[in-house]
């Protein structure tokens, strides 16, 4: 296997904190909530807190019933289910005083309906505390259940982000349980519930997949209705996970992003730091535009 000796300067990034940000993590841990931002460790988290107003929120618990190959959330039985949860997010996204909310959900494969009735209040909760306030959803593919996703899509989130991940070869290799085809469906189905919501997807890379699989990940969004595409390196976040095969320059990101465009995408997002989350709040402008 070839692998890349070390990490290259473009993503070596120092993490800026102040005092605006210490102060949100406090209320995090008062409120019992969890944000992709800090348990991801993501890099870009002083910019999307404190600059431009966004945050991840993780709901349904801690603890996934998958296990993906690159994913750092821990894995388990989660225990019952926090029906408080969505009216907590709720007075978070109003206290942080957010522009753009992104809820994300583990995957509840132990809940017939996936959690999709506990996301589908968080989303009308955000919205009555904050009107203003836009909010996509990032939820798994909740067991490829179609009343599921309607329920979620009555909610009536400003997008609906699914996540394919990786290509279709390595689909089986790095994510759990789900498939590249159910990916697209839900997706597609998506866009025929609710057709004036935007849809969203997004690819890591550097898992070992060719240039020309990344050409077809972005036809098979395409093909099934997806208008806003992000791209961004793939890094692994402990020993036990998936090793990088690759690190792509910010000029081949970049070149990812205008062949996007040229395909039909109305908004694209690619850059080594680049994750689902990142430059939200201009995706829902972009969107609207479309
Ligand atoms: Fe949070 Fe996403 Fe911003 Fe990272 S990019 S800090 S996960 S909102
Ligand atoms: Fe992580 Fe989502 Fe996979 Fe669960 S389903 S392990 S949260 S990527």
């Amino acid at each position: 296997e070839n692998r890349p000796q070390r990490k290259p300067e473009w993503l070596k990034i120092k993490l800026n904190t102040n005092e605006n940000y210490t102060g949100l993590k406090k209320m995090m841990r008062n409120k019992n909530l969890h944000t992709v931002c800090e348990e991801a460790r993501c890099p870009n988290i002083h910019e999307c807190w404190a600059v431009r107003r966004t945050a991840t929120f993780m709901i349904l618990g801690d603890t996934c019933t998958r296990a993906c190959r690159f994913c750092a959330v821990k894995t388990g039985l989660p225990t019952e289910l926090d029906l408080q949860e969505p009216e907590r997010v709720a007075d978070s996204v109003f206290q942080m005083n957010l522009k753009h909310a992104v809820i994300t959900a583990v995957a509840r494969d132990d809940l017939r309906d996936g959690g999709a009735a506990v996301f589908a209040e968080t989303v009308r909760a955000v919205r009555r505390k904050s009107p203003f306030t836009t909010v996509e959803v990032l939820p798994s593919d909740m067991g490829g259940v179609e009343e599921n996703l309607r329920t979620l899509m009555n909610a009536r989130p400003d997008i609906l982000n699914h996540n394919i991940e990786t290509v279709r070869r390595l689909t089986p290799r790095v994510r759990a349980r789900a498939t590249y085809d159910r990916s697209l469906e839900f997706l597609r189905r998506a866009k025929e519930m609710q057709p004036d919501i935007p849809t969203k997807s997004s690819l890591m890379i550097g898992l070992g997949e060719t240039w020309e699989e990344i050409i077809e990940v972005m036809d098979d969004l395409r093909a099934n209705n997806v208008e806003i595409m992000t791209i961004g390196q793939y890094l692994q976040p402990t020993k036990k996970h998936l090793k990088v095969v690759k690190y792509y320059t910010p000029e081949e990101f970049n070149e990812l992003r205008l062949i996007a465009m040229s395909k039909g995408f109305s908004h694209c997002e690619s850059g080594p730091l680049v994750r689902s989350s990142y430059h939200a709040d201009e995706q829902v402008n972009a969107a609207a535009r479309a």
